[in-house]
């Protein structure tokens, strides 16, 4: 049995495992005891890889081709199916511009993955159509970070998670989405039961039951409950006037707006009592380390960086940020969201934190990679991408291990979208997903325990992927299948000229990624694969660094221009689809303990199943009886979007008005795409980000034939 090191693929936390394997199987996973982000703990999901690993079920073995759109797809052999990506994506390139085809790719991928993409894209085709399924979950915290301190990536680390005496959990359920660092924060408050926790959250979530204070707020209210802690903080002089006058700008005008946001008024916004909301405000102004939390509940939202902006303002006007035990810490979904954001593999930004808008960077990303120009114009972010190829602007989508008939909202919108496109392109290592009943060409992608590379976790931690077996059938890795289509759209787009995709292996990839971090706020030059095989770290990590940064900012200094964090006056504003008589309920949306996005990896486990076998609508006791209907009864849920049926299931977890549904399960267990077919697509408009927390659904018993 061969023993290899490597990452779990599931969540942001990044937990190191050990594989087992024999020759040709995956046998068995372990946490690795000597890995920083989780010393040997794993949750239910990563002590299950293994076996989903084993499964070969719905994998994609071989590459498919239909060679017009009525005809079945057939298998074909690679150099057949990348000839024929290759050949239309330049055709439709050089008929109607760079900016005729997309990319949507995913924070599952790998690094090095992200990057041949994010360069095949950026520097060979000339278009920035390039984004993620990441941005639907963090774009809002990337706005916020960047907005308020200079810079994207949280100033915190794990370690925090130890040294701080109140949590503050802002949309956040981490007993279910970061089990193992929840383990980590629940043994620190039985270490000290003078730590508070306050859990901000509409549901009461497992996280919610163990917290000193939960605020049960109105769905989307948050800014105005942060608005609201500030008031009464201010009031209560727990402000830091010292921290304000040396590392701050733009208090004075926050000060102002604040004081219209009375406790009073704010709780009869958000539905909770005021004298809750004071106790928040007073245990983070007074507490010696304030750290906050928070994740899809936040940024999910049609003002999802106005909600980062508000909850940064507090840390900001405490001085709880650079110390230990402090800090504003968004919590990233998925296993390399981080790594994408470095790559510049989103349509709003370039490699390394630099930005699309601004010709110095631009210029610095060309002549790295040897290209004469990166277009100036901004790419499409994921909605809009959907909404160009629906009008006939985008031809041609490349979707890179990605799931988008599931994971987008409005899902009939996505599917006319999909069905209107010239050429869809599924790279995938699974063959069911909702998206692939799509796809012109399929491309067989191995998964993970068969591919190596780097994961960038929640902390800035960069760790080794590797992998412990070969890919199934003739999958291959997604940075080769990139690569070989790269080089062949060269040779039409470049003819005569060097390659700008000479990669052996993924290794050549970092190095060059590394330096294009030279000099910049996460520069990595110091770091090696050698390194990072027996030590994952933090970055920055420049040349001359022997050990990672685990806390940014400790000197008082930001990354913005005049070094200064810059506090922002953001008003409260409702969400984006308000509730009436036709459409009465708030529908919130969430994950289940033990399962994994669209169930691809997850669902091949039964166990995986105990913890909640079926999908469900919640529905406080009251909303029930009021409507005589009782648990298990059949209910359609409607949007002006669409609908979708569900069995009920009463608990008081949600307010009466409010009701909530998993967004895991989709067209392989239910007759519909999921819970997104009722989802709205409204977006913020700094971060683009969808608003998958918050619908305005009608809910009534379903006539069944
Ligand atoms: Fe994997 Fe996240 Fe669980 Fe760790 S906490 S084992 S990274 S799913």
């Amino acid at each position: 049995m061969a023993i290899t090191r490597s990452t779990c693929c599931y969540c942001g936390v990044g937990c190191g495992v050990l594989i087992e394997s024999t020759a040709d199987q995956i046998t068995g996973v372990q946490g690795d005891p000597a890995h920083p982000a989780n010393w040997g703990q794993l949750c239910t999901k990563g002590l299950s890889l293994a076996q989903s690993a084993a499964s070969l079920t719905n994998r994609a073995l071989y590459p498919e081709l239909r060679l017009t759109r009525d005809a079945l797809r057939e298998r074909v052999d690679w150099a057949m199916a990348l000839d024929s990506v290759a050949e239309r994506f330049a055709d439709i390139i050089e008929q109607h511009g760079p900016d005729a085809v997309a990319f949507y790719v995913s924070g599952q991928l790998l690094t090095e993955d992200y990057y041949v993409f994010n360069k095949l894209a950026k520097g060979l085709v000339g278009t920035n159509n390039i984004d993620t399924n990441s941005r639907l979950c963090m774009s809002s915290a990337v706005t916020g970070y960047k907005m308020a301190l200079g810079a994207d990536g949280p100033p915190t680390c794990y370690d925090d998670l130890e040294a701080a005496h109140t949590v503050l959990f802002a949309g956040s359920n981490m007993a279910y989405a970061h089990p193992v660092l929840f383990r980590r924060l629940a043994a620190a408050k039985a270490a000290n039961p003078a730590v508070k926790w306050i859990v901000i959250d509409p549901r009461r979530t497992d996280t919610a039951v163990m917290a000193d204070l939960h605020l049960q707020i109105q769905p989307g209210t948050d800014v105005a409950l942060f608005n609201g802690m500030l008031h009464h903080l201010l009031w209560e002089g727990l402000a830091d006037p010292q921290f304000i006058a040396a590392h701050t700008t733009g208090f004075a005008e926050l000060k102002t707006m604040v004081r219209d946001y009375t406790p009073k008024m704010v709780a009869e916004i958000c539905g909770i009592l005021e004298e809750d909301l004071r106790l928040a405000a007073e245990w983070f102004g007074a507490s010696p380390a304030a750290l906050s939390l928070y994740c899809m509940g936040l940024n999910q939202s049609s003002h999802g960086t106005d909600k980062n902006l508000a909850l940064i303002n507090l840390h900001l006007a405490t001085g709880q940020i650079g110390k230990p035990g402090a800090g504003p810490f968004s919590l990233t979904g998925q296993p390399n969201a981080m790594g994408g954001r470095e790559v510049g593999g989103m349509a709003t930004m370039l490699a390394a934190h630099r930005d699309i808008a601004n010709a110095e960077h631009r210029a610095e990303v060309a002549a790295l990679w040897g290209v004469d120009s990166v277009s100036a114009q901004p790419g499409l972010p994921a909605i809009a991408m959907f909404d160009a190829i629906k009008a006939g602007k985008i031809k041609a989508i490349w979707i890179v291990c990605s799931n988008p008939a599931h994971s987008l909202p409005n899902l009939a919108h996505v599917r006319l979208a999909l069905g209107a496109a010239e050429l869809v392109v599924v790279q995938d290592a699974f063959i069911n997903t909702d998206t692939v009943a799509f796809a012109d060409v399929v491309l067989p992608a191995s998964s993970w325990g068969e591919k190596s590379g780097t994961v960038t976790n929640s902390e800035r931690r960069i760790s080794r992927v590797n992998a412990a077996v070969a890919a199934p059938g003739e999958a291959k890795a997604d940075w080769e299948i990139a690569v070989a289509v790269a080089q062949r759209i060269e040779a039409r787009l470049r003819p005569d000229k060097p390659t700008l995709f000479p990669y052996v292996d993924t290794e050549m990839i970092f190095n060059e990624h590394r330096l294009l971090t030279q000099g910049r706020d996460l520069d990595i030059s110091g770091l090696s694969y050698a390194q990072l095989a027996t030590s994952p770290q933090q970055w920055p990590f420049p040349a001359d660094a022997s050990h990672g940064q685990a806390r940014r900012y400790t000197d008082g200094v930001f990354a913005t221009h005049d070094g200064k964090a810059h506090f922002h006056a953001v008003q409260y504003l409702p969400v984006a689809e308000a509730t009436n008589s036709r459409f009465p309920f708030h529908l919130i949306t969430g994950r289940l303990r033990d399962q994994w996005h669209g169930m691809s990896r997850t669902g091949r486990v039964p166990a995986l199943f105990e913890h909640s076998a079926e999908p469900a609508l919640t529905m406080h006791p009251l909303d029930a009886e009021r409507r005589s209907l009782k648990a298990g009864d059949l209910l359609k849920v409607s949007s002006k979007r669409g609908s979708l049926i569900l069995p009920l299931d009463i608990a008081d977890s949600v307010a009466s008005g409010t009701v909530f549904a998993a967004m895991h399960w989709n067209g392989q267990f239910l007759n519909s795409g999921g819970i997104n077919e009722v989802c709205s697509s409204a977006v913020d408009a700094k971060s683009a980000q969808p608003e998958l927390k918050h619908a305005a659904v009608r809910v009534e018993k379903a006539e069944l034939p």
